[in-house]
């Protein structure tokens, strides 16, 4: 085609494989088995290996790719179970929409089985006459952890479900990481410290997306030790993955491209899924191809309305609907059947993201084809290059932290409300300091039962899953509210005059109210957008662990932080605009670290003009790329770098959790450093650009403006650091 000009990168070919069954040691009830010829269901290998380790009483964590039959390897046992025992069971999934699927999978097994085990769903949008009737019925309820947070108070309620709760299920657990993730473990905790007071003790069922850490993610998640099941025995046809960088053909922009890759895609008769990060972007992708095809094209995110969506769903199963444009809303494990193609349009920000993308194309041993197209970012650019670091070993860590004093704290006074806290209980381990400052502040007392909730909010209101207790302002539209976001963070994206980036939308905020703890923001179809600039302190309180690599020394510690915005830029492309000064309060917070330091000998070769600029590409560059070690998005972390730093005396580079407390990501950057350092240096060194661009040292949320940046030096600097761990 005319406007081909060597787009494709790389073609990379997964291979067919056969499907490995496998064989239940012991018979299944016979009803069970009876659905299961009659279904004409053969189970697969890593199926019946999670099957007995689940009869046996283990904690199973099963990590096998989307499609690869993941539910019936749980359901199976644990109806089974809950059959000849009368036991029960709870099943968490991250959203509701998911519940909703799985409860008709269940249904249908049950019934078609004729099994007398009921099953329901519980959650906000339970009336509530239902309730009583639901808690008192149920074998297995599914609910969310949003719901379970507010149901743990009222734990008496429960009593008659939770005193026979054998199975804990957390589906697609890989979404419970980070801050949400640190929140979920500590609620798990709850959860289990409730259950022993009812002389509950059940097993934990885990699933999940494959990760590099299953064992330690399963045991901070939960505190229990799993058995993980990785080795996926469904087979399946040939993958054909595209690598397509439209850097090549600057004349077409990247969504273009993709438009024109799917509408192809589709004329061909391929049943496509377009994958995109905005939702006004899977809209218009649907729109345009509509204009150029005969084909029957829709959109898909999660605003629609749920009928809306369970028609898109069903007519992608039976094959009438040619091509669906979607927001990652139908990345997770709604069921719609195989498709033919998948075009990714942008690095989803995991290869997490992009495998449970992928794993929407590929019907039984069909071939499949998967169009990655890649974005100007550093992160999309570097996968380019190096197509092996997608479709290789998973390297992504899934980082939990039980330890957050911030979010530990929230906890306690939600597990204070559900029953006093003892010292010696296990949930107090280590904890009972945290606790004494909450008594001090008047939040708990302690009585001969233990310490107990005496502050006026319900805490479960006020501790929000998805955050860090403390200021959380409220972003709203006018009384609709967009998201919550830590004050910190609000001074930054959400002062006056910010244009604010909410699900791909765009939103101009008009005013931010610290007192009200209210930013108040309206729809703007602009074409511009705003990075805030900011005058930042560190200070190092504490090193926890060094290590010193010839010249270059390498810590991981406790740093004070202190930050100001000052003003914003506006700009368009890489074109600054105009600048505007903002009078806003300075900010302080502690949070985890991980820095390093460079000798003076690195200073004079690499040059007076180029240190300051090679410091500053280098601690943006590292940043681009951490998240694809230590999963997380590039906005939880912060950085500075300066050529002689207060508290090390020499030019410094830091990067640290943008979270007060820390929750986790400097810890395990500190010990994938000599990785984060090699693969960084690989970026910056293969980047086409003259004197950096947005696709290496360029950060969209640098508070100096990118200024000033130095590519030669960042060569320089990054090369020394990889070297330093080869010798
Ligand atoms: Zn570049
Ligand atoms: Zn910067």
């Amino acid at each position: 085609m005319e406007w081909y000009e060597d787009q494709i990168e790389t073609i990379w070919e997964t291979g067919s494989s056969k499907p490995s069954r496998g064989e239940a040691r012991e018979p299944f009830i016979r009803s069970l088995k009876e659905w299961l010829d009659s279904e004409g269901i053969a189970l697969y290998s890593h199926q019946t290996e999670a099957i007995e380790l689940i009869r046996a009483g283990e904690d199973v964590a099963l990590t096998t790719p989307t499609a690869s039959g993941k539910t019936l390897a749980f359901n199976l046992p644990v109806l089974e179970g809950i059959e000849k025992t009368g036991a029960s069971a709870l099943y968490l999934y991250p959203l509701k929409a998911l519940a909703n699927d799985q409860l008709g999978k269940l249904k249908e097994t049950i019934s078609g089985a004729g099994l007398s085990v009921e099953a329901n769903i519980y959650d906000g949008d339970t009336p509530r006459h239902r309730r009583p009737d639901i808690r008192r019925e149920s074998d297995i309820i599914l609910t969310n952890p949003y719901g379970l947070h507010h149901y743990l108070p009222w734990h008496d309620k429960w009593a008659q479900f939770f005193s026979r709760l054998n199975y804990v299920l957390l589906d697609e657990a890989h979404r419970y990481r980070g801050v949400f993730g640190s929140n979920v473990a500590l609620l798990i905790r709850r959860l289990k410290r409730i259950l022993r007071y009812y002389d509950a003790d059940p097993q934990f069922i885990l699933s999940s997306a494959t990760m590099a850490n299953p064992k330690e993610f399963t045991h901070k998640l939960t505190g229990e030790n799993f058995r993980v099941i990785d080795r996926d025995g469904s087979g399946g046809g040939n993958k054909h993955f595209v690598f397509w960088n439209p850097v090549h053909q600057p004349d077409r922009s990247v969504h273009g491209q993709a438009t024109e890759l799917f509408r192809i895609a589709v004329d061909a008769g391929m049943q496509t899924l377009a994958f995109t990060r905005s939702r006004r972007m899977a809209e218009l992708i649907a729109r345009w191809a509509n204009e150029e095809t005969a084909r029957s094209v829709t959109s898909y995110r999660a605003g629609y309305l749920p009928e809306e969506r369970r028609e898109i769903e069903r007519r992608l199963r039976e094959g009438t609907l040619d091509g669906v444009a979607s927001t990652n809303a139908l990345e997770l494990g709604v069921d719609i059947g195989g498709l033919d193609a998948v075009i990714i349009v942008g690095y989803p920000g995991s290869i997490i993201s992009t495998w449970q993308q992928a794993g929407r194309a590929g019907r039984g041993e069909d071939d499949s084809l998967v169009i990655f197209v890649a974005f100007e970012d550093p992160l999309d650019q570097y996968l380019m290059d190096h197509p092996a670091e997608l479709l290789g070993a998973a390297h992504e860590n899934l980082i939990v932290d039980t330890e957050n004093p911030h979010i530990v704290g929230g906890h306690l006074l939600c597990a204070a409300t559900e029953m006093p806290l003892r010292e010696e209980e296990e949930f107090m381990k280590d904890r009972t300091d945290i606790a004494e400052g909450m008594e001090e502040q008047g939040l708990l007392a302690k009585t001969g039962m233990g310490w107990i909730y005496q502050g006026e909010a319900r805490p479960a209101k006020v501790v929000s899953l998805e955050g860090i207790s403390g200021d959380t302002i409220e972003v709203l539209e006018g009384e609709e509210l967009l998201e919550t976001m830590g004050e910190r963070r609000a001074l930054g994206e959400a002062h006056q005059g910010a244009i604010l980036l909410h699900r791909g939308e765009t939103y101009l905020i008009e005013q931010l109210d610290l007192e009200e703890k209210k930013a108040r923001a309206r729809r703007a179809d602009v074409d511009y957008y705003t990075q805030s600039l900011k005058e930042k302190e560190t200070s190092v309180s504490e090193v926890f662990e060094k290590r010193s690599l010839g010249e270059l020394e390498l810590f991981f510690g406790s740093l004070h932080v202190e930050e100001q915005v000052t003003g914003y830029q506006l700009k368009e492309r890489d074109r600054t605009l105009s600048k505007r000064s903002l009078d806003l309060p300075k900010v302080e917070f502690d949070t985890e670290g991980v820095w390093f330091t460079l000798p003076p000998k690195l200073e004079r070769q690499v040059g007076k003009k180029s240190w300051r600029g090679g410091l500053h590409g280098t601690e943006h560059a590292l940043i681009a790329m951490a998240p694809l070690f230590a999963l997380c998005d590039r906005w939880d972390l912060g950085g500075f770098s300066t050529p002689l730093h207060p508290s090390t005396g020499k030019p410094s580079v830091l990067i640290y959790d943008g979270f007060e407390g820390g929750i986790g990501i400097s810890e395990k950057l500190f010990s994938l450093f000599e990785e984060l350092a090699d693969t960084t240096s690989e970026l910056v060194k293969n980047c086409d650009c003259e004197e950096g661009c947005p696709s290496c040292i360029f950060s969209p949320k640098c508070g100096a403006g990118n200024e000033p940046l130095d590519k030669g030096g960042t060569i320089e600097i990054l090369q020394f650091l990889a070297e330093s761990f080869r010798t």
